[in-house]
């Protein structure tokens, strides 16, 4: 996940707006983050590495020198912006989303005669590169990008910066999101709402998916009719990925967490359960677990506390070890809390179940708690993302790895796993349980994850729980490419697959 901002000035600078509104997503996540501006000389841009330091000081610098009336920006995992110049004119593209098909692509590109210098560090050639190379083969920036959606397989929304403004263009299935604001300088679209009240932008459009805007000084303009059909943002989004003060579709994180964490305490009530305190894993579960102490009445409490004055970032460090050492060096205990009490422990999520596993035998039980019930805002996971980068493999999944225990080998037929209630789903979520230590593990089931959103299930992308992908492609545009979509990697449904990311 990547976070891209863009803003147009009417007093011809927008450097302010483009510094802080990038500020606003280094929750994401992330390794390199970059900005790019337009003025009279061309494009100017900056690009840092970021792992070892945050974003407002490393480009201070950057910040008191670039000026102009257009600018975009992205904090993510490659390096961005990139900057062609091409018979379009310059441009300048940013990009968030995941190609599954970039090899097929490239090589179909430099069999033509493309030739790509925006090489990674880890000598792979720049998505976003290959994204700005398709745009400069069509005839028009609205055309190129309607190519991208055509041609990659995967998700891609992004940002287009000429001597025009900049072209914001929401991917076709909606999986990522993108919002215009307006305030009284200008324009600006964000991935993240977060990014606006403090600039002063009010939200005035939300990009539907396979939306193209043009904003500028001048106004905004819709390059391009949107999608009719109903998209499929990340449900994610509202679990665990967004800042809380940030809506997507309308719909406001923060209070989708809060209705999550009720429709598990309303559960928990029919079954008869209660207990001592309900308290949520520092963030992203805190919003939960405020939705479910106000609904089943149990006080909330905070038996863990996150120490953040040195430890900026959340999940930036790529090796799973380090980042499970940092999450654990992070939370601070308090053994005065924890001691004799029933605890609810509400998370967004248990993707390897380390994490949640430390926390309860090492921080909760050792400090004697008395039971610790653990409360998920998603059903179980089952597949990695394939709408994004992804550090997760199918095979270190703790819902997987549970299944693999049972079965006594990986099996290719999950699907008697994924009926909520069924027996084997029961046996799968006893199995973790036990993993992680927990005296009780209770799951939100998909329809009621939805309910929590505020969209029908069709309404968001559930690949994650589910292995469908309910994806709406049509046949590719023309720009002389005639990829060949036989090359697709595989992910069939209930199967186990290969490293998805
Ligand atoms: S596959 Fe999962 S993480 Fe990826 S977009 Fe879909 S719900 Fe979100």
């Amino acid at each position: 996940m990547s976070g891209i901002f863009g803003a147009a000035s009417r007093k011809g600078n927008c450097i302010q707006s483009l510094y802080y509104g990038l500020d606003y997503h280094s929750h994401l996540g992330t390794d390199y983050a970059g900005m790019a501006v337009y003025r009279d000389r061309g494009i100017e841009r900056k690009i840092h590495d970021i792992r070892g330091e945050n974003f407002r000081p490393k480009f201070r610098h950057a910040y008191e020198k670039m000026s102009g009336p257009y600018g975009i920006g992205v904090i993510g995992y490659d390096i961005q912006p990139v900057v062609l110049s091409s018979r379009l004119g310059v441009f300048s593209v940013v990009m968030n989303g995941y190609i599954h098909n970039l090899d097929a692509i490239i090589a179909r590109l430099q069999s033509e005669g493309s030739t790509f210098a925006e090489i990674q560090p880890d000598s792979t050639i720049s998505p976003a590169e290959v994204v700005a190379e398709i745009i400069s083969r069509a005839d028009s920036l609205e055309a190129g990008i309607l190519s991208v959606f055509a041609l990659i397989e995967g998700s891609v929304s992004l940002l287009v910066m000429t001597k025009d403004g900049v072209y914001a263009a929401r991917d076709r299935e909606g999986h990522s999101t993108l919002v215009i604001g307006e305030n009284g300088d200008g324009f600006a679209v964000t991935t993240e709402t977060t990014a606006f009240p403090n600039l002063g932008y009010r939200t005035i459009a939300e990009l539907a998916p396979g939306d193209i805007f043009l904003i500028s000084g001048q106004g905004i303009s819709r390059r391009c009719g949107a999608d009719p059909r109903l998209g499929r943002p990340c449900a994610f989004l509202w679990i665990y990925t967004s800042f809380p003060a940030s809506s997507i579709e309308g719909i406001n994180v923060e209070q989708a967490r809060y209705r999550s964490g009720a429709l598990l305490a309303r559960r928990d009530r029919a079954a008869g359960f209660t207990a001592d305190i309900v308290s949520g894993v520092p963030d992203s579960g805190v919003g939960h677990a405020i939705g479910y102490a106000n609904e089943s009445g149990i006080p909330y409490a905070r038996p863990l506390v996150k120490y953040t004055p040195s430890w900026p970032r959340s999940y930036m460090p790529s090796v799973q070890t380090t980042r499970d050492l940092i999450a654990s060096m992070k939370l601070i205990a308090i053994p005065e809390i924890i001691r004799d009490k029933r605890i609810v422990l509400c998370d967004d999520s248990i993707v390897r179940g380390t994490q949640i596993r430390r926390m309860v035998k090492e921080k909760l039980l050792v400090n004697g708690a008395r039971e610790v019930h653990i409360r998920i805002a998603c059903p179980p996971l089952l597949f990695p993302c394939i709408y994004n980068e992804s550090t997760r493999t199918t095979r270190e999944l703790a819902a997987r790895k549970a299944i693999r225990i049972l079965e006594g080998s990986d099996i290719p037929d999950i699907s008697g796993y994924l009926a909520t209630g069924s027996a084997p789903y029961r046996r799968m979520v006893a199995a973790i349980a036990q993993g992680i230590g927990a005296h009780s593990l209770l799951y939100q089931d998909l329809e009621d994850m939805a309910e929590a959103i505020g969209r029908p299930l069709e309404g968001v992308c559930t690949y994650c729980w589910t292995g469908l992908s309910g994806e709406r492609r049509e046949h590719p545009v023309g720009m002389g490419l005639d990829l060949d979509r036989n090359h697709r990697a595989p992910h069939p449904p209930h199967t186990e697959g290969p490293e998805a990311a």
